[in-house]
């Protein structure tokens, strides 16, 4: 039985539909399966009440052969900073430890009113900031892939709790956040298809901003048409969030891969992508994949993005800024955590922040507000805001050349957390992102697909990368790639 949880969606739903199994009885699975894996930490909270709940409101529907939806009884995993309805959500940290919205986030809304089944809230960075899952007030995420090697390799992240989730088998997908590769970079650690949609596309609507101007909810699946089905579900316009597309949004429909053709297809190769910092593994895979493509009929073009450069640091003073003005909301004095003392309401604003919040957060909303100084606003913000633009242009004229491009997601497979923690540094850390935030500061959909196993038998990925609103091509040609590769799913020791 346990090997139905290793489907897709396509056919999980096809057997709920004949009665192989029942909502219920792949709900139970699912929670049996997030108790097994509970030493990897994917999960903040394993939410069985509600997933009885929806699996038995599933079962009816199923039994009055009234599905609602491809997602109906579909096992899935939400970041805990998508607020959910009456249960907690954290960001993983102190801060809102106890804290239970009243409502849920757009997208939660529309996967449940699909009828997908909430097995958990999974483990993140504190506040979505970092690429490890390592600065969580519940302990870092571990890979599944070698956790059993004396020293576990990192999930990635900030999502690394999602990507966990789904590279296991408790659920057939699970939402992440994006701001600079936070469901990409789980996702390429981890071997499952990460995907971050165009800005706006889906809406933002009860996640709790990081960077409003970059944030995006991402799918994380084992496949592209699970990608595409969940994609269909969470799509579209949403009047709760002013930056939503109001564009209709029309529902994707792959072909089967091998119905494709790729032949005369443009793929870009942005040169500087190839830095120093990328491992040997990756650029090998990289190759390898661009003459793959070029075998089946592609046209592989080297093009350049001359700004990508200057794009880690542009991307951490936009991040720091904007983080700077929306952690200003957590004062101890409407919700989240409050200092328990006495104090002038001075005093507690400022207890409450020491206390509830994590070094990583305070020092981007030191630097933030630096960055804001009246002093400093033209020489940092809005120098940043025009390299921005710089870099977003670097996009818009590669689309003359090319329609989509090719990069590795990560610089390398996933460090161990040993090597992690001993060699920890910032600005490598920053670094993480090479590859990925570029896309957030364009707001162009990219994503991220397993390609093969690297010598140490970890995960490795390439990201493709394509013009606003690209998707269905982007998926498309993700699809067709992933059909050549034949990521090994779970081949892991458990
Ligand atoms: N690692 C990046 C950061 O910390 C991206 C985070 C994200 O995408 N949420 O800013």
């Amino acid at each position: 039985m346990e090997k139905l949880l290793h489907t897709n969606i396509k056919t999980i739903s096809r057997l709920l539909f004949d009665g192989t199994i029942k909502p219920t009885e792949l709900t139970n699975l699912a929670l049996k399966k997030a108790e097994d894996i509970k030493h990897l930490n994917s999960f903040i909270s394993i939410t069985s009440n509600q997933a009885k709940t929806q699996g038995e409101k599933s079962e009816k529907r199923f039994t009055d052969r009234k599905p609602i939806s491809e997602l109906d009884g579909v096992t899935i995993a939400v970041k805990d900073n998508f607020c959910t309805q009456n249960i907690k959500t954290t960001c993983a940290s102190k801060m809102l430890e106890n804290f239970v919205p009243t409502y849920n986030a757009t997208v939660c809304q529309r996967l449940f009113d699909a009828g997908a089944v909430l097995i958990g809230k999974t483990n993140l960075d504190e506040f979505a900031m970092g690429s490890a899952t390592t600065d969580s007030i519940y302990g870092p995420t571990k890979n599944i892939w070698r956790y059993k090697s004396e020293n576990f390799f990192l999930s990635g992240g900030s999502s690394g709790g999602s990507a966990v989730a789904v590279a296991s088998g408790v659920c057939f997908a699970a939402i992440g956040s994006d701001t600079g590769g936070s469901t990409r970079n789980p996702a390429s650690y981890c071997g499952v298809v990460g995907l971050k949609p165009t800005y706006g596309l889906v809406s933002r609507w009860g996640l709790i901003p990081l960077v409003n101007s970059m944030d995006v909810p991402g799918i994380l699946a084992r496949t592209v048409d699970d990608v595409v089905s969940v994609l269909n579900v969470i799509a579209g316009f949403d009047n709760k969030d002013s930056t939503s597309l109001t564009k209709p949004y029309n529902k994707i429909r792959l072909p089967p891969a091998t119905k494709m053709s790729i032949k005369g297809l443009k793929i870009g190769i942005p040169i500087e992508y190839n830095s120093e910092h990328v491992s040997e593994e990756v650029l090998d895979t990289w190759n390898e994949i661009a003459a793959l493509l070029q075998s089946h009929g592609a046209v592989i073009k080297k093009v350049s993005m001359p700004h990508t450069e200057y794009s880690i640091v542009c991307y951490s003073i936009l991040n720091q800024c904007e983080v700077a003005s929306n952690m200003a909301r957590y004062d101890g004095i409407e919700y989240g955590f409050r200092a328990n003392e006495e104090l002038s309401t001075e005093k507690l604003y400022a207890a409450s922040r020491k206390l509830g919040f994590n070094d990583v957060v305070k020092n981007r909303i030191l630097c933030g507000n630096y960055f804001l100084l009246t002093r400093n606003y033209d020489k940092y913000f809005t120098q940043a805001l025009k390299i921005r633009r710089l870099i977003a242009n670097d996009f818009h004229n590669v689309w003359n050349d090319v329609s989509l491009l090719l990069t590795p997601t990560t610089l390398s497979e996933a460090p161990s957390y040993k090597s992690y923690i001993e060699n920890y540094d910032p600005y490598k850390n920053a670094f993480e992102d090479f590859c990925t935030q570029c896309a957030n500061m364009a707001g162009v959909p990219a994503v991220s697909i397993p390609i093969k196993l690297s010598k140490n038998v970890l995960p490795l990925s390439l990201q493709l990368m394509g013009r606003n609103l690209s998707e269905p091509m982007l998926l498309a040609v993700a699809k067709y790639i992933e059909n050549l590769v034949k990521f090994p799913h779970f081949q892991y020791e458990l």
